[in-house]
């Protein structure tokens, strides 16, 4: 029976998993002590495979997770993360203005190994070798795969006039990975004068998180407004105008952060200096410096070196790599596929969309293992949702449908709320709940 609809039958049945094969794991859990675990990885299915996937974030664990549940216990999940644990982006705007803590938005890839039976092996990937087929990490060693795919998510890139990311870990902090950055950039918020600017700089699409620069120039001046009266926030846009939800951001800006948030769109930076905390940029054709009590710049993105080295980069700019959307294989190196923000697709670069590529990914690599055709006409969404106030949010939804004609994911629905509203604030927190437990638990 297609695999898709013995799970949805088995929901609509009532029946759980557990019920259905039950049995016991025995594995090392994050703590390093053996746990016996009942788990709802289902046994034999025919399906038999080794799968390795380089990134624990939002794309590879979702992936790991799946390939297992709809896999079954003769698909072998090795998960290779490098990081002790994963820290969400998504809600980190909230740790600028106090109302998270890091610690919250921190994910353990415990249970994917506790319950689900995927192995996971701490460690930095380094090179992958994709004639011999295999990883080689920094600690030497190397590892086998059969079939690879590679979710580690983006570098940044270095503005003008810098020399180094330590200037981003130091003194102008990006936070566009959520981690100390991101307690740097709200320490500085903290001492900075009342009367001061925060100067927020956004790179040219696609860059991760469409809305998220708008929506943190919006949680930033709103809390400027009551811990630090007077202060501006400097929104300098590379784009020749708002990405996405126009009409949502612009109320924010001209209404609700009237006079605090001042936006400059078409603004192409010509040299950041880390030391005075200064950007220098062209607009119009004329040359502005603007001075910051708060930097933050959030710089251009691409896939990280390690596709590079191994010749994955294909999109039509060279900074990520093509994949066939229904499989999410490169298009350029075979038996390797990429997911999430490193991949280049129609679909926004977001950690929801990470999710569903996963999902995508893993019921074609499922299919390929056994016998048969990826489905040819996947179907994501993608939600983001966006807060304006410390009690208000927004939200932007999107339906991409596969189009074989041109072999890409096509927008076929795209929905926002209508404005900002405590409701929108609240139903925030159901999604992103729902959205980290589907990924990590
Ligand atoms: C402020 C902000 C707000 C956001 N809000 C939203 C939102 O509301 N909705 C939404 O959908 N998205 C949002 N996003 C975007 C979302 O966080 C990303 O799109 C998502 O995390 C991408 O998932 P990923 O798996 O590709 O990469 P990541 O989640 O970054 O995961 C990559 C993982 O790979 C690991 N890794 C990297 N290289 C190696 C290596 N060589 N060896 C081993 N491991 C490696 C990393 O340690 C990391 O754990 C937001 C982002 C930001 C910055």
């Amino acid at each position: 029976m297609d695999r898709r609809k013995f799970l949805s039958l088995m929901a609509a049945s009532g029946v759980g998993f557990m019920t259905l094969s039950p049995r016991i794991w025995a594995d090392d859990d994050e703590d390093g002590g053996a746990t016996a675990t009942l788990f709802p990885v289902p046994g034999n299915t025919g399906i038999s495979g080794h799968i390795v996937i380089v990134g624990g974030g939002m794309a590879g664990a979702t992936l790991a997770k799946y390939l297992r549940l709809w896999g079954g216990t003769g698909v072998r999940v090795t998960l290779l993360e490098k990081a002790a644990g994963y820290t969400s982006n998504i809600m980190s705007n909230l740790v600028l203005s106090g109302q998270k803590g890091l610690a919250e938005l921190g994910y353990s890839h415990g249970t994917l190994v506790n319950h689900y039976g995927v192995t996971l092996m701490r460690g930095e990937v380094t090179a992958i070798d994709t004639a011999g087929k295999f990883l080689r990490l920094a600690d030497g060693s190397t590892l086998q795969y059969d079939r690879l795919v590679l979710a580690p998510g983006l570098d940044f890139d270095l503005l003008p006039g810098m020399v180094s990311q330590g200037e981003y870990d130091n003194a102008i902090p990006h936070a566009w990975k959520a981690g100390p950055q991101t307690q740097l950039l709200r320490d500085q918020l903290l001492a900075m004068p009342a009367g001061g600017s925060v100067v927020i700089t956004i790179p040219k699409a696609p860059y991760r998180c469409p809305p998220g620069p708008y929506e943190r120039a919006c949680v930033v001046a709103d809390w400027l407004k009551s811990n630090k009266p007077g202060s501006k926030v400097v929104v300098l846009d590379a784009n020749a105008d708002i990405v996405v939800e126009k009409d949502n951001f612009l109320h924010a800006f001209n209404q609700t952060h009237a006079g605090i948030i001042d936006y400059r769109p078409g603004c192409t930076l010509t040299h950041v200096d880390s030391v005075s905390r200064s950007v220098t940029y062209t607009q119009n054709g004329a040359s502005v410096q603007v001075g910051a009590s708060v930097l933050n710049p959030i710089p251009p993105q691409r896939a990280p070196q390690l596709l590079a080295d191994a010749g994955l980069l294909n999109s039509p700019d060279g900074r990520f790599a093509a994949v066939n959307v229904l499989s999410y294989e490169s298009t350029q190196v075979a038996g390797i596929h990429v997911i999430g923000d490193a991949s280049h697709t129609t679909q926004p670069k977001a950690g929801h969309i990470a999710n569903q590529q996963a999902k995508v990914c893993a019921d074609a690599m499922l299919r390929l293992l056994g016998g048969q055709q990826p489905d040819p006409a996947p179907v994501t969404n993608s939600a983001c949702y966006s807060p304006i106030t410390a009690a208000t949010a927004t939200w932007l939804s999107g339906v991409y449908q596969y189009d074989a004609a041109s072999a890409s994911m096509k927008l076929s629905k795209l929905s926002a709320s209508a404005s900002a509203t405590s409701k929108n604030y609240r139903d925030m927190h159901t999604w992103f709940g729902t959205l980290m437990s589907d990924s990590f638990s």
